[in-house]
């Protein structure tokens, strides 16, 4: 009886998973694999939040894979490799799923000619890791949409497939072995982590249709009240499918599913963007000749920015949300970034790294894309526009409670007087002391920004 190989990477879950089904049909046995990758592993290295999830991500889709009589086979060393021996000890041949990076990519041709050479079939699945695959929709004149209302428009037109259900059963055949499953590393990892795994995201998806999702229009960008699902990891690493997502968000319908469908279908946009032309990782898909300051002239600057003492208190209050937690609300991204490449100047790809290393949801689609969309040299329409960290601030944290929530040297002042701690006077004032000075002024770094861009 025929038997397969299925090669989990950003997909880890049971639930709604094309490739893990295809192998099953029939009956097969399958070998349901993933390998530690070195490239991977390398990516890994300095980001130990993402490690630990995907720790959790492991065992959990062991454990499932061993409630329906199947194992989680797992190896570490080179992915083409590790198939391969996988392949021959099973006498398999391979599903996985698309993926849009340039690494994703290498993998996939690499495996398929050596497999091709042993005279095995890859077979690669899309709509695993995004709802409608890039290059399903495209332009008249281009192979991918550089502008994302046109690109919605066509993805929403787009008939989804039907989500799969899980597998009752996974036969794997006897003698393949693994390695032991990782426990959660703990190293360097963020205090306020969130736990991964399918079950976990399939309880906070039903949780947030519940009641998250109906009021998600109103209030996505309130950043104290932190209304917005906390998805991102899970739909990362695969443990949620975003096909499923958005089945089950459209059903609950309503001006807050809409809005929230527009964000996964912003993810989407970033992949199609990126397969198609995958050295938007680095370099700037649109330039604007920028020449940023680097991490060597702009070292206090970026120093105040890494840990959250900028003397913005909005500002800081998201980088060491950050650091805490390993994830960022929207909104705190948005503006954190602007603040870096526009108002600081420095370059963007040294905060995305940054973000890279700290994000449980880091993922280099929706980070660089999303980094150049803020530094103008994206597929942002408005490539200039700037960010005042004081306006954000008072716009969307106009209590002022998350700044309290993060700065605790701003704990003890009240109301949205907060955002300006430069203009406290009495009690107010000696509650802020402790906090730092502004290091830039707004209006300096707005004229720099300017200059640098030719706009004055
Ligand atoms: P929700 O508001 O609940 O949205 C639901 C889902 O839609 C998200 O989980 C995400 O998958 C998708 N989504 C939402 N906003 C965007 C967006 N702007 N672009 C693409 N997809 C979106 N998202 C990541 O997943 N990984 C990253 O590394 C990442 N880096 C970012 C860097 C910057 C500078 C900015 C401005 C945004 C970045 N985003 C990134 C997008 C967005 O901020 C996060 O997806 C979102 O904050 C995650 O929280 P949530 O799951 O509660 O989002």
């Amino acid at each position: 009886m025929p038997t397969s190989v299925v090669l989990f990477t950003a997909d880890l879950r049971l639930h709604d998973h094309p490739p893990l089904r295809a192998a099953l049909e029939g009956g097969h046995e399958v070998v349901p694999l993933f390998v530690r990758d070195g490239g991977i592993a390398d990516q890994f290295r300095g980001a130990p939040n993402r490690l630990a999830f995907l720790d959790d991500c492991l065992r959990d889709l062991d454990a499932g894979l061993r409630r329906r009589g199947g194992r989680l086979v797992v190896r570490s060393g080179d992915v083409v490799e590790e198939v391969c021996k996988a392949v021959t000890e099973a006498d398999a041949d391979v599903h996985m799923a698309a993926d849009a990076s340039a690494y994703a990519h290498l993998r996939e041709r690499r495996l398929r000619s050596a497999l091709e050479a042993e005279g095995r079939r890859l077979h690669v699945h899309d709509t695993v890791t995004t709802a409608v695959a890039p290059g399903a929709v495209t332009p008249a004149s281009s192979d991918h949409f550089a502008v994302f209302t046109p690109y919605f428009r066509q993805w929403s037109e787009r008939r989804l497939r039907d989500p799969l259900g899980a597998p009752r059963a996974v036969r794997v055949p006897a003698g393949v072995g693994s390695e032991e499953l990782p426990s959660r590393s703990t190293a360097g990892v963020s205090p306020g982590l969130a736990e991964g795994g399918e079950t976990l995201g399939r309880k906070r998806l039903a949780a947030w249709l519940r009641s998250g999702v109906a009021a998600y229009e109103d209030r996505h960008d309130d950043m104290a009240g932190d209304a917005t699902s906390r998805l991102s990891p899970f739909l990362h690493f695969g443990t949620l499918s975003p096909v499923e997502v958005v089945h089950r968000v459209r059903r609950v319908g309503g001006p807050g599913a809409e809005a929230f469908v527009r964000q996964v279908a912003w993810r989407d946009f970033h992949r199609q963007v990126l397969a198609a032309r995958t050295d938007a990782a680095t370099a700037d898909y649109r330039t604007k000749h920028d020449r940023w300051r680097s991490a060597r002239t702009a070292r206090e600057d970026l120093e105040a920015w890494r840990e959250g003492r900028t003397g913005y208190p909005v500002v800081d209050a998201a980088m060491r949300q950050l650091r805490h937690e390993g994830w960022m609300h929207n909104r705190a991204r948005l503006l954190t970034a602007s603040f870096l490449a526009k108002t600081l100047y420095v370059d963007w790809r040294i905060g995305a790294r940054h973000f890279l290393d700290l994000l449980v949801d880091g993922d280099i689609a929706n980070n660089q894309l999303n980094w150049q969309w803020v530094a103008g040299t994206g597929t942002d329409t408005r490539p200039n526009r700037v960010l005042n960290p004081l306006t954000q601030g008072k716009r969307h944290d106009p209590d002022g409670a998350y700044v309290r929530r993060w700065v605790p040297e701003l704990a003890d002042v009240e109301g949205g007087a907060v955002h300006e701690p430069w203009k406290l006077r009495g009690r107010d004032r000696s509650a802020a002391a402790g906090y730092p000075d502004p290091v830039v002024d707004l209006a300096e770094g707005l004229a720099r920004f300017r200059r640098a861009r030719g706009r004055e």
